[in-house]
C-alpha cells in the first residue's frame, strides 16, 4: 500500500513553511528551519505514518544527541586549514573549489563534470527538488525516510508517493518499482535510511538502480554510507560509469564531522547537472574557508577511520545497554539508533530527558513512539543510558 500525498491535502493538514513558523512552539535546538506542518497535538507531520514530537528545553543540554552530528570533528587537519586561511575570507573560493572537486573526482572515480557542489547536501536535495518538480510530477520514496527533498518537491506542487519499508526495515524495492507510473519524475532512496538507521542490501539496490534508472532517475542519498561495513558500504556512484541516470548525494557533515562547515556534493550525469545548474549555481554557497577544511579533511584518512571506529564502539555499547534495560533497538548501520519507547508520550519523554541534560528526538513511526538517539562519545552515551534509566523509573 502506498501513501500518496499531494500539495492540497498537505496544506489541509495544517501549516506550511513560513506562515506556520511564527506560530510554532519552541522547537529547542532540533533542526527547525525546514518547512513544517503541525498536527493538532503540536507534532510535526512528515507523512501520515511519520510524525515528530517537539518540546521546549528543560535545562542546559550536556549531551546533544539529536542531530546525528559527529562528536569528534572536525579533523585537527581541517581545523588547522581553517585557521590558516581565515584571512582569505575576503575571497571567493572558486579556485580551491576546483582543487576539492579534483580530489572528489579521484575518490569517486567519475570525471569532474559529473560533480555539483553545495553548502551541505541539503542545499542540493532542495535544488534538485525545485528544478525537477517546478512543473509538477510525482516523487517516490520509502516511508519513513529523510523528507527534505520530498518536502520541497511538494511545496512547489509535486505529489509524493511513500512506500512503507519492509519488516526488516529495508526499502521495498519491488513495491517501489511497481509504483512507478508516467507521472513519476524521481525515485529517492536514502541508504542507510534516516530515521531508521537501516540498510538496503548493496546487490539488490544496485540491480534496482540499474534497471529503474532506464525509466526514471534514481536519487540515492548516501549521507551515512561511510559508517557501513563490507559490501553494503559500496556507493551507487559506479553506475554513472555505465551511463545510468543515478544521482548520488554525499556530505562532509557526518564522517568528516563538518556539519557546521557546510560542504556536500552530488555525482550525476553531466546532462542531469546541466538542467539543475541552468537555473541554480553549484558551489556558490560554500565558504572559501570550508573548502580548504574539506580538502584537509579528505587527506586525514586516519581521522575518518577513527570516527568510524569510535562510532561503532558507541553504537555497540548503546545497543547492548538498551537491550539489558528491556528495550529493542533496531540494528543500526549509522551514527544514530532508534528504539520503541512506549512508557510515556513523546513530548513528555523529551521534556524528562532534557531535564536530565540529554537531547534526543521522539518520533511516531507507524503505530509506535520511538526515540532516536545520535551516537556521541562513550561518556555521552553513558550519560544517555543513565538518564534514560532515571526517566523510566
Ligand atoms: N541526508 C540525510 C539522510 C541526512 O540525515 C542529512 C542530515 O542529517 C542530510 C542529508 C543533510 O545533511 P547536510 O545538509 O548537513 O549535508
Amino acid at each position: 500500500m502506498s501513501q500518496s500525498f499531494n500539495r492540497r491535502s498537505w496544506l489541509k493538514t495544517g501549516l506550511l513553511s513560513l506562515g506556520g513558523a511564527a506560530m510554532l512552539p519552541q522547537l529547542s535546538w532540533a533542526e527547525s528551519s525546514k518547512p513544517i506542518t503541525l498536527d493538532k497535538s503540536g507534532r510535526i507531520v512528515y507523512t501520515p505514518l511519520f510524525r515528530e514530537h517537539t518540546a521546549p528545553l528543560e535545562a542546559e543540554i550536556l549531551a546533544k544527541l539529536n542531530a546525528n552530528e559527529n562528536p569528534y570533528g572536525p579533523s585537527p587537519k581541517a581545523v588547522e586549514a581553517l585557521q590558516s586561511v581565515a584571512l582569505q575570507g575576503n575571497r571567493y573560493g572558486w579556485g580551491q573549489l576546483s582543487v576539492l572537486m579534483d580530489k572528489i573526482s579521484e575518490k569517486e572515480g567519475v570525471p569532474k563534470e559529473y560533480l555539483m557542489m553545495g553548502p551541505g547536501s541539503s542545499d542540493l536535495l532542495e535544488k534538485f527538488a525545485l528544478v525537477l518538480f517546478m512543473k509538477g510530477g510525482t516523487v517516490l520514496s520509502a516511508d519513513p525516510s529523510y523528507m527534505s527533498l520530498m518536502n520541497v518537491a511538494r511545496s512547489v506542487g509535486a505529489d509524493w508517493k511513500g512506500i512503507p519499508l519492509k519488516k526488516d526495515w529495508s526499502h521495498d524495492l519491488e513495491a517501489m518499482e511497481a509504483a512507478i507510473d508516467s507521472d513519476t519524475k524521481l525515485v529517492y532512496i536514502c541508504n542507510p535510511n534516516n530515521p531508521t538507521g537501516t540498510i538496503t542490501e548493496y546487490k539488490k539496490l544496485y540491480d534496482f538502480c540499474s534497471r529503474v534508472s532506464e525509466k526514471v532517475p534514481v536519487f540515492i542519498d548516501e549521507a551515512y554510507l561511510d559508517f557501513v561495513d563490507g559490501e553494503n558500504g559500496k556507493s551507487m556512484v559506479s553506475l554513472l560509469n555505465e551511463g545510468k541516470n543515478v544521482i548520488v548525494a554525499r556530505t562532509f557533515s557526518k564522517i568528516h564531522g563538518m556539519a557546521g562547515l557546510r560542504v556536500g556534493y552530488v555525482a550525476a550525469l553531466p546532462e542531469t547537472l546541466e538542467s539543475i545548474q541552468s537555473i541554480t549555481r553549484g558551489g556558490m554557497g560554500i565558504s572559501n574557508t570550508s573548502i580548504h577544511a574539506a580538502i584537509a579533511s579528505m587527506e586525514d584518512v586516519e581521522f575518518q577511520q577513527k570516527s568510524k571506529q569510535l562510532n561503532k564502539e558507541a553504537r555497540d555499547y548503546t545497543a547492548a545497554t538498551l537491550k539489558s534495560m528491556g528495550f529493542e533497538p533496531v540494528p543500526s548501520h549509522t551514527s544514530f539508533m532508534i528504539f520503541p519507547q512506549e512508557e510515556m508520550e513523546g513530548r513528555e519523554f523529551l521534556k524528562k530527558m532534557s531535564a536530565q541534560g540529554i537531547g534526543v528526538r521522539s518520533f511516531e513511526i507507524y503505530d509506535k513512539t520511538w526515540c532516536r538517539v545520535s551516537m556521541g562519545t562513550m561518556k555521552e552515551m553513558e550519560m544517555f543510558t543513565s538518564a534514560l534509566g532515571k526517566v523510566m523509573e
